[in-house]
């Protein structure tokens, strides 16, 4: 059997901008197409200017499958700081592994300059 792969399929131009897709499918080609009658009516103008982009080395993405067959996912879920997806895992609480780590990074310069203003 073939193995499925996660994209992102938004519109040239535009970008991310007017949203993109989560597509699993086996080809680029394959998920443009399965993606196409959703992207007509919101994110995309023309067939031409829709990109697909694979997101190679994110497993966490495929727990957004509602069956194990290739399909086109609107709105994957989103981090709720930064509104990116596909980047890193999203965690229980809504934010993902990036902007959690930015919180901690800056909790830390928050403790240093704290102890440096009691010295
Ligand atoms: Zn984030």
């Amino acid at each position: 059997m073939r193995k499925l792969n996660a994209y992102e399929v938004f519109c040239e131009g535009y970008g991310s901008e007017r949203g993109a897709f989560l597509v699993f499918h086996y080809t680029v080609k394959e998920a443009k197409k399965i993606a196409w009658p959703f992207a007509r009516d919101s994110i995309c103008d023309n067939y031409i200017d829709m990109r697909v982009r694979e997101i190679p080395d994110a497993p966490w993405l495929f727990e957004e499958m509602k069956s194990d067959k290739p399909q086109v996912i609107e709105s994957p879920r989103s981090c709720d700081i930064c509104e990116r997806w596909g980047h890193s895992r999203i965690l229980q609480d809504g934010i993902c592994g990036s902007c959690h780590k930015e919180i901690e990074e800056n909790k830390k310069l928050v403790e240093k300059f704290q102890n440096e203003i009691i010295i």
